[in-house]
């Protein structure tokens, strides 16, 4: 995509290499894109390899090539999460510093719930264990560009939240809040299962000072028996050799309404056509679409 100064919208993609690209991943890929190039800004491209038990060798390189096969162009060079490490170690320690953050030496069956409880806030723990954030009362609150308003009470709904777990590796939660902001990003587009994961984001931006992108989670795409596609569910990698309808089925699952023989187009025309027509009226309040749809 080439960049413009008139814009200075900067969305991203973020896969984890836990396996190959499927469809339901390259539908959010196709929403994200799309909607960064209407608004003439850049498209990141990040690898979160920060969970390596859960990671797949060579998975990385097979979603890039299965991007480019799709013919999606990312602004400058694809990076790794895990290059970020001693900065996601710097921000947990001046949390710890300021009184922010702290150990917590619980088990799962120690917590017992969903919900934790803030047991070790005082006890001023040493040694390796998990770190959590310190979460108030208050309502965080946000208007998501497709699923409307949302709000969550952190303490209620969730409790004080690990940013680095006992092994060391570093939370989600943490990792993504510091490398969007590191990285410009001003618009995050992405599946709707990550809707109630925006909240202690949105806390961890308020605490470390950072803006709040824009976000507009877009619905999951279910197989024909309502299961989600995912890599647990083992879902199929999308083809390398077909992707031209692959990529208008795309469009399609995303409530566009592509002419029937756009598929025979190339590449780029099948793009130009998305890029001028690309509308999320229709995905408004949707949480799920059908694959088969
Ligand atoms: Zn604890």
């Amino acid at each position: 995509m080439i960049r413009t100064d008139q814009s200075d919208y900067v969305g991203r993609f973020a896969p984890s290499p836990t396996g190959p690209l499927h469809f339901g991943s390259l539908v959010a890929a196709v929403a994200s894109y799309l909607e960064a190039c209407q608004h003439d800004g850049q498209w990141l491209l990040r690898i979160e390899d920060i969970d390596p038990p859960r990671q797949v060798a060579g998975a990385d390189l097979a979603i890039i090539r299965a991007l480019e096969t799709y013919g999606f162009e990312w602004s400058g060079p694809v990076t790794y999460q895990s290059q970020n490490r001693a900065r996601h170690d710097d921000v947990i320690n001046t949390l710890i510093a300021d009184g922010l953050a702290y150990s917590c030496a619980c088990s799962r069956s120690d917590i017992g719930g969903p919900v934790y409880d803030g047991r070790c806030r005082n006890l001023q723990l040493s040694g390796k264990h998990a770190i959590r954030i310190l979460t108030g009362n208050e309502s965080i609150r946000f208007a998501d560009g497709l699923q409307g308003k949302y709000s969550q009470q952190l303490e209620s709904a969730v409790g004080d939240f690990v940013i680095r777990r006992r092994d060391g590796l570093i939370a989600y939660q943490l990792a993504v809040v510091v490398d969007d902001f590191d990285q410009g990003v001003t618009h995050v587009v992405r599946g709707v299962d990550l809707l109630d994961s925006t909240p202690r984001q949105i806390y961890l931006q308020k605490v470390l000072g950072m803006p709040t992108p824009a976000y507009l989670h877009t619905p999951l795409v279910l197989a024909d028996d309502q299961q989600k596609l995912s890599k647990m569910t083992g879902a199929e990698a999308i083809t390398f050799t077909a992707p031209r309808p692959t990529l208008v089925a795309a469009l399609r699952a995303l409530w566009q309404q592509p002419p029937p023989e756009l598929g025979d187009n190339d590449m780029h025309d099948i793009w130009s056509w998305a890029k001028e027509n690309w509308n999320t009226k229709s995905l408004k309040g949707k949480k799920s679409v059908l694959q088969g749809s």
